[in-house]
């Protein structure tokens, strides 16, 4: 794995940085169910969750492959951008659809570190992928939004300030589509928590941090609103290709340190006097498991390149969120089945990424939206929903 890679700078930095973060402490947070405040805090501190935010609003400035750079570095290194990855994306929306003056007001607070925006509230639990079927709602009374409903999975709600919430401003029988009528509204969870926002964690199968959230008449003031009124679902939309390319590169560095860490265990592990990584049977699934990394990587770089170039790339960025998640699936397969027994062991730290890098095949997009979205929007057959 000697091919050259793009901001070798950043990567650098980043894998400095993450050294100082070993196994042990992601155990640790793992077991406890605990963020990683402090890995969090040095990301912040060194700017690289700042990445994408424009110089003029005190970020670096830097184009998408570089936050791609930052997170497939994390991966590689053994810890888990899940705890701040969101900031990078959710911003896009902000930075996109926000006035001038909401901008003015976050961007500089956020690349600071001084406010966190890693809460995205979409998923709902009667809704689930149908995000048009979504029932919170928010009804504006003068210059407020009263907002009420429900929330699943709204990931690190407690560790953030700001939270990207999509709600339906238009009842459904009013609007002809069904993802018409839905606004994204800024919400300042400061104000709110505990009185008119209720955060309950859910214990899930790895450390994510996700959160139910419950909204009792909880007011958001009207200048929150982000964009126009109604048009909140494109808004949304308008961020996935870049949501998929940054969780694909995350992917990339999962199968990376899967690969390495399964390699070097097959040359130093003996059994019938032999490494067992002269036995073919182990081998060749971890050469398949490159081959296929090698190959959604390079996808993921078509994705980029045409992003960074200003077109929309739906079909590369879907491909190889697709591609690079199952990637890293078979990456950790292969690792875990080269440990043996081992493998299972907490102290190996494979049984941890594994259960982290199955989630890429669920969340934020799960493989079979994926494959309609190929199947509907690439090769034109009917929608199947
Ligand atoms: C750890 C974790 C963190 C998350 N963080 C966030 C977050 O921060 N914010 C947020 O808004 N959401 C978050 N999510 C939610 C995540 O985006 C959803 O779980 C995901 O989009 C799937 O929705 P669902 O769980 O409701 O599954 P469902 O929609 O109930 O789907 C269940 C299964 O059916 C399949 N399915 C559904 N419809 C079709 C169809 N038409 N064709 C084929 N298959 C179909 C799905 O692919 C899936 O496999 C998170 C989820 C997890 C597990």
């Amino acid at each position: 794995m000697t091919y050259e890679l793009d901001h070798p700078e950043v990567r650098e930095g980043v894998a400095r940085l993450c050294a100082n973060f070993p196994g042990r402490y992601w155990r640790d947070c793992d077991r406890t169910s605990a963020y990683p405040t402090t890995f969090v805090g040095a990301l912040t501190k060194a700017g690289y969750l700042a990445a994408l935010i424009p110089e003029e609003y005190g970020g670096l400035g830097l184009p998408i492959s570089a936050g791609c750079a930052i997170l497939e570095e994390i991966h590689r290194a053994g810890c888990n951008a899940a705890a701040c990855h969101a900031q990078m994306y959710t911003m896009g929306t902000l930075l996109r659809h926000g006035t001038d003056a909401q901008k003015a007001a976050y961007l500089p607070r956020i690349a600071d570190g001084s406010l966190r925006l890693q809460a995205f509230g979409v998923t709902e639990p009667t809704s689930g992928t149908d995000t048009g079927a979504l029932r919170t709602t928010a009804r504006l009374e003068g210059d407020t939004y009263i907002v009420n409903g429900q929330k699943i999975w709204t990931s690190r709600a407690e560790h953030s300030d700001l939270m990207i919430l999509l709600c339906r401003t238009t009842p459904r029988d009013q609007v002809s589509k069904k993802t018409d009528g839905l606004s994204v509204l800024l919400v300042d969870m400061r104000e709110v928590r505990g009185k008119s926002l209720t955060i309950r964690p859910i214990r899930a199968m790895m450390n994510h941090s996700s959160t139910e959230l419950f909204f009792d008449d909880m007011p958001v003031p009207a200048a929150n609103l982000i964009g126009e009124e109604g048009k909140g679902f494109r808004y949304i939309l308008s961020g996935m290709n870049a949501e998929r390319i940054l969780i694909a590169s995350e992917c990339v560095g999962d199968a990376k340190w899967f690969l390495s860490k399964a390699a070097a265990y097959a040359g130093e592990r003996r059994v019938f006097d032999r490494p067992i990584g002269q036995n073919q049977g182990i081998q060749f699934p971890l050469a398949k498991a490159y081959a296929d990394m090698r190959a959604a990587e390079l996808m993921l770089r078509e994705a980029v390149r045409l992003y960074e170039a200003g077109v929309n790339p739906g079909e590369e960025a879907n491909l190889a969120k697709l591609l690079c998640a199952d990637a890293s699936w078979a990456a950790a397969d292969a690792c875990l089945q080269t440990h043996g027994g081992f493998g299972f062991a907490e102290e190996y730290d494979i049984e941890r990424k594994y259960r982290e890098t199955r989630l890429y095949q669920v969340a934020p997009i799960s493989t079979n939206l994926i494959l309609s979205y190929i199947a509907e929007h690439v090769l034109g057959m009917p929608r199947s929903y």
